[in-house]
Parts: structure tokens; C-alpha cells; sequence
């Protein structure tokens, strides 16, 4: 089997071409060390960080950044966007706050990628 990426690890953008030949794996085209793993990876199992927002309430923004604490394999990730979807918090959210701990039972974390006031009206009926 081959297959084709392109090297998104740096801006050099250089094309790999990954073949299985016997179980073992050759990556051509790689400009450093660094994309050889880079292609090994996304030939057997592609994995990228995951950034989005979820909704948030009781603050001065309605969408709340958060990130993944590792990759996260590619061909799930329409499942932890469904999961993300679903997600209401209430201000105040503190920056690296885990909003959903093991997503999709990955062994992964999503944390909050900034802090966020409550707004004043809210506190004061607190
Ligand atoms: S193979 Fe190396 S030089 Fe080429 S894009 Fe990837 S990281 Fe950059």
C-alpha cells in the first residue's frame, strides 16, 4: 500500500510518499527526521490536536476556545465535535480548566485555552 501526505509539521510543506511494503514502512520525500515520523504516523494512525469552542453563558463572550491536552486520532473526531457540541458552561471558566475529562474515553482532556469573567449583572445576583 502508498499513499501521499503533505508534511505539515513545518512551512516547507514537503511531500511524502509512505509505502507498507512486508509490514515495513518507507517514508520518501521528507526533508528531516522529524517528517519520517510525521509520515510513519499519519500512514498508520493520523492524529491532530483538537481546537474549537463551546458555548458558554454568564459572560461577556458566548464561546469559550478549548484544546485538547494531546492529538487525538483523526478518525474519531467527528464524534468529539458531536461531543463538544452538546457542551453549556456557566462563567466563570479558569484558563486549562478541564471541560470534558477523557473525551470519547480517548485518555485525553479538553481544557479551557483562556479564562472568563462572570459578568457583573451575574455576580451580583450571586
Ligand atoms: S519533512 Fe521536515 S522539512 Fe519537510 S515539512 Fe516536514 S518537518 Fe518540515
Amino acid at each position: 500500500m502508498k499513499n501521499e501526505f503533505t508534511c505539515i509539521v513545518c512551512p516547507m510543506s514537503c511531500v511524502l510518499t509512505v509505502e507498507e511494503q512486508n509490514g515495513e514502512i518507507t517514508v520518501l520525500g521528507n526533508g528531516c527526521k522529524r517528517g519520517k515520523e510525521f509520515g510513519k504516523n499519519e500512514f498508520i494512525n493520523p492524529k491532530r490536536m483538537v481546537t474549537t469552542t463551546v458555548k458558554v453563558t454568564g459572560s461577556h463572550l458566548n464561546r469559550l476556545p478549548v484544546i485538547s491536552t494531546e492529538e487525538l486520532p483523526l478518525d474519531h473526531l467527528f464524534a468529539y465535535m458531536h461531543e463538544l457540541y452538546q457542551v453549556v458552561l456557566e462563567a466563570p471558566v479558569e484558563k486549562g480548566q478541564i471541560i470534558i475529562e477523557n473525551i470519547g474515553g480517548s485518555g485525553v482532556d479538553i481544557v479551557a485555552s483562556r479564562s472568563l469573567n462572570q459578568i457583573e449583572s451575574k455576580k451580583e445576583r450571586a
